[in-house]
């Protein structure tokens, strides 16, 4: 792990996922996401190492990916992290992100994976200003993520997007809401600023063509559904369909999140009358209309 400078303030430290740092004073930052768990104390020893001090964490959604960090931070810093109150509620109960994904109480192997840390000492971002900071809501990957932009024109835009090379390998990308998933990437393609930073990938100083290679992404995925969908078909069986079209590896983890992100794609295209559902011997099937 290292420190790179994308702006006058602002700096980052890329891995799996990356990890935003602005300077709110001589001495001391803020970070935006704090990676897996077990990455806090990477990131304490190459801020430490600049003889910084961090001020706070900014956490652009509640994934575990992204607060990994938080729990080792805050308290060796006695700070507070900001994120939105909507995922505030899946960071503050350890089973809840579990059960979405699970649609009910899952099994222990699944409930440790997606564990949250509970109430650390999460604050509202709505209800708070920072110094240098501006965020917009970015929904669709989950309920309330948002991208933050750095006062020197910084933007980190989180999940709101796959990067190209990540899709030319892996069509999946997990969302909640796919209306909201497309809005935002057209509404990402407007913004202004001097680079652009994903949670996992490359920054980029123009990221239209990326929108729109993920806009065409989801297009396929929904594609690939109908195509599935040409007889009435049930979910397991639409699952078994996905993992085949998007070389996706069977696990426990892999199809939590598969079949949630599917669920959110069957109702989507059910509410624009592209799919009709109905139960045949009492089994939910779904066909293209
Ligand atoms: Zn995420």
């Amino acid at each position: 792990m290292e420190l790179k400078q994308a702006g006058g303030k602002t700096y980052y430290i890329p891995g799996r996922t990356n990890i935003g740092v602005f300077k709110t004073g001589e001495d001391s930052v803020c970070l935006i996401d704090t990676g897996s768990a077990g990455d806090g104390e990477k990131i304490d020893e190459i801020i430490s190492g600049r003889g910084w001090k961090i001020d706070y964490i900014i956490n652009t959604h509640t994934h575990i990916d992204h607060l990994g960090g938080n729990a080792y931070l805050m308290q060796k810093y006695g700070i507070p992290a900001y994120c939105t109150e909507f995922d505030m509620a899946f960071a503050h109960y350890a089973d809840l992100e579990a059960s979405y994904m699970n649609g009910g109480k899952p099994a222990g192997k699944l409930r440790r994976i997606f564990a949250h840390p509970g109430k650390i000492g999460f604050r509202s971002i709505e209800e708070n200003s920072l110094a240098g900071i501006a965020w917009t809501p970015l929904p669709g990957h989950t309920f309330g993520m948002i991208g933050v932009k750095t006062s020197d024109g910084i933007w980190f835009l989180a999940d709101s997007y796959l990067s190209c090379d990540y899709i030319q390998n892996h069509r999946f990308g997990y969302l909640c809401d796919v209306g909201k998933y497309v809005e935002t990437l057209t509404y990402i393609k407007t913004l202004e600023g001097g680079l652009f930073i994903p949670a996992h990938g490359i920054a980029e100083e123009d990221i239209a063509e990326t929108a729109d290679r993920n806009i065409e992404n989801v297009a396929g995925l929904l594609a690939d559904l109908k195509d599935i969908c040409q007889d009435f078909v049930s979910l397991d069986r639409i699952l078994q369909g996905m993992y085949g079209k998007l070389g996706m590896r069977v696990n426990v983890a892999n199809h939590a999140l598969l079949s949630s992100t599917i669920k959110s794609y069957l109702a989507y295209l059910e509410d624009e009358k592209e799919l009709e559902c109905k139960f045949i011997d009492r089994i939910m099937m779904w066909k293209a209309v």
